[in-house]
């Protein structure tokens, strides 16, 4: 197995350790192995590279130099640049609006859509007391729309019936006006998965959004993707105006490098985190205990 961040790092303190102070050669060996960490935590590239430009900013700069322990400064500023990048803070949901406040789920199929929004909807009744409607828009997968049915029971918000011989667009219309005539706080609108490259899916979920009017537009994504996060994440940030991520499965053994990815690409912030199947399994997302996860 791979070394971790933090391995890599201790190894390089303890070879330090008497010097007084940190020199260049020290700062470029650390960067290396930041560097190499991260790659292996399938932070995309580009990303890596910036990081590490803003990494050694702060290490030549007044943070680390003179300081008593320079190996241990270090990694403080690995831990918090890290923590920086995936967003300081809490990012909360936004549901200041007149109600129903819509909520678009947008992604790839398999990353957890439905599950999601079924979570969403039952974190949004126990934590937030909201009135909450869910719809599934994704008329191509009938089955589909019966598992947000099956879920959202589950969560115990209500279901708006849908069929595979609607129209995506008066599906999410008709929603919305159930919505508020029956006094909804939230409408969470499920959408068909679809392959990023795929133009006319893309053009529909355009569509969907410029009918809703969503207050939050959230891209789900799966932890697991590694690399492959950035494309995708590129692919919806162009098609519409993201107000926050969700990173699912992040219970797998992925080293979560994605969320620095997806974070940079798509410059909303990381709302949620998935970290089961079950139905409780959302946390609201904490970068800086994600950063001591991509240190590993
Ligand atoms: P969709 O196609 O985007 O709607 O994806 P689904 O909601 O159907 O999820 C696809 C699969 O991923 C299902 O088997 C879910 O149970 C699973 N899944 C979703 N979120 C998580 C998560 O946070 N952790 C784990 N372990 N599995 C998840």
């Amino acid at each position: 197995m791979a070394s971790t961040l933090s391995d890599r790092l201790s190894r390089l303190v303890k070879q330090m350790r008497g010097q007084a102070r940190i020199t260049e050669d020290n700062v470029q060996d650390m960067l290396r192995e930041v560097r190499m960490a991260l790659l292996e935590a399938d932070v995309a590239l580009p990303v890596v590279r910036d990081f590490v430009a803003r990494v050694k900013d702060k290490a030549l700069g007044q943070e680390v130099v003179g300081s008593l322990s320079p190996g241990q400064a270090l990694v403080g500023v690995v831990h918090k640049e890290l923590a920086a990048t995936m967003g300081e803070g809490v990012a909360d949901l936004n549901l200041a609006t007149q109600p129903p406040a819509v909520i678009l789920m947008a992604g790839l199929q398999g990353a957890g859509k439905t599950t999601t929004t079924a979570k969403l909807a039952k974190l949004l009744i126990e934590k937030r007391k909201k009135k909450v409607l869910t719809v599934s828009a994704d008329v191509y997968r009938p089955a589909a729309i019966e598992q947000l049915k099956t879920v959202t029971k589950a969560a115990g918000a209500e279901w708006f019936p849908s069929s595979a011989n609607d129209k995506p667009i008066d599906i999410a219309r008709a929603a919305l006006d159930h919505a508020r005539r029956h006094y909804f706080d939230v409408l969470l609108v499920d959408t068909a998965g679809r392959l990023a490259i795929d133009e006319a899916m893309m053009a529909e979920i355009r569509e969907l959004h410029a009918a809703l009017s969503p207050i939050e537009t959230l891209f789900v994504v799966d932890a697991m993707q590694g690399q492959d996060a950035v494309n995708t994440a590129k692919a919806f940030k162009d098609a519409l105006p993201l107000s926050g991520v969700v990173l699912t499965k992040l219970d797998g053994d992925a080293r979560g490098g994605a969320a620095l990815s997806v974070r940079a690409i798509t410059g909303a912030p990381i709302k949620f985190a998935g970290v089961s199947e079950k139905i409780d399994g959302l946390e609201v997302f904490d970068a800086d205990r994600h950063a001591g996860r991509v240190l590993g």
